[in-house]
């Protein structure tokens, strides 16, 4: 079988089920030769799948997945290579993740006025799997919407993340608050510096023509972008193509991945997504490629 791999999982570091060591091991037995961690706006997962990754032979790229602003909304930035110094980086994502926190709270208080009887501790709880976190402590974990979702599955107000989402927590939702987003430019420039091979993630899952699309890549390209997430578990066969094509026009490298979450998507597994995917070492390959051609660490 040819070698596959996997550039875009999520671990309870950020809004996963499964541990990092528990990603890493699912990778391996799944016969997966190299994955990515790229928890939202938190590096925390990554000694831990890299000591895994090692025990195991499987090679972990670390990564993370960050939210900006677009003239469009919410889009994700996906680095890969994030190094171990990113001082700066760190700073902006621990900001981060204390806006999340403050987020999840009003989103909570909002649930409670609709008679939803949650608590916020509840969703630290399933986050934390029941450790306590010290007030004013700068959270570790990055706390997202799926944190609720799981919270209102438990306590049996929906039967499913998707009916918590659809129900309580999307964005046309009465308890709806909505997530800072970090400047593109200010994310680009830190990435930058850092050496991360920087993707734009699922450009399918932006809510735009293909005309803004492919200007907005132009942009981020100006900005440093390097690739772009091509194969992604919500992508069909047109959108990739699609997408390929716009790697050959603009000269940009390919990735992809399937968005690995556990339970929190339950229909989404580790190297194939819906099944839809086939992620050949190759991309891995052409990746790091780039990076020897830009001087970058491997
Ligand atoms: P947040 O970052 O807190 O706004 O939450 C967004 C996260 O929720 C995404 O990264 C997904 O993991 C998850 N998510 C968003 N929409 C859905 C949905 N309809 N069903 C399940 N998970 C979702
Ligand atoms: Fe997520
Ligand atoms: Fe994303
Ligand atoms: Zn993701």
């Amino acid at each position: 079988m040819k070698m596959q791999i996997d550039l875009h999982t999520h671990t309870t570091a950020s809004d996963g089920r499964d541990t990092p060591a528990e990603v890493v091991r699912k990778a391996a037995e799944t016969g997966l030769c190299a994955i990515a961690i790229t928890d939202h706006d938190t590096l925390d997962g990554l000694a831990e799948a890299q000591t895994e990754g090692q025990r195991l032979g499987l090679e972990v790229i670390r990564g993370c997945e960050l939210s900006v602003h677009s003239e469009q909304g919410e889009v994700h930035i996906l680095a890969l290579w994030v190094p171990h110094e990113a001082a700066k980086l760190e700073e902006a994502l621990g900001t981060l993740r204390e806006h999340r926190a403050m987020r999840n709270m009003h989103i909570v208080e909002g649930l409670q006025k609709m008679g939803v009887a949650i608590t916020y501790d509840e969703v630290l709880a399933v986050a934390y799997d029941r450790e306590t976190i010290t007030e004013g402590d700068t959270p570790s974990i990055s706390l997202g919407r799926p944190h609720i979702a799981a919270v209102l599955l438990q306590k049996g107000y929906v039967s499913s993340v998707s009916e918590a989402f659809s129900k309580y927590l999307g964005s046309d939702c009465p308890a709806y608050v909505a997530k800072k987003l970090l400047d593109v430019k200010e994310v680009m420039a830190l990435l930058r510096e850092a050496q991360a091979t920087i993707c734009l993630a699922h450009p399918g899952l932006i809510k735009c023509s293909q005309e803004w699309l492919e200007k907005y890549i132009v942009y981020l390209q100006e900005l440093g972008l390097h690739g772009l997430e091509v194969y992604h578990s919500t992508h069909d066969e047109a959108m990739t193509d699609r997408l390929l094509a716009l790697t050959k026009k603009y000269n940009l490298s390919v990735s992809g991945g399937s968005d690995y979450h556990g339970a929190s998507k339950p229909t989404i597994f580790l190297g194939c997504g819906k099944g839809n995917l086939r992620l050949g070492v190759e991309i891995l390959d052409g990746l790091k490629e780039q990076r020897r051609q830009l001087g970058y660490p491997i």
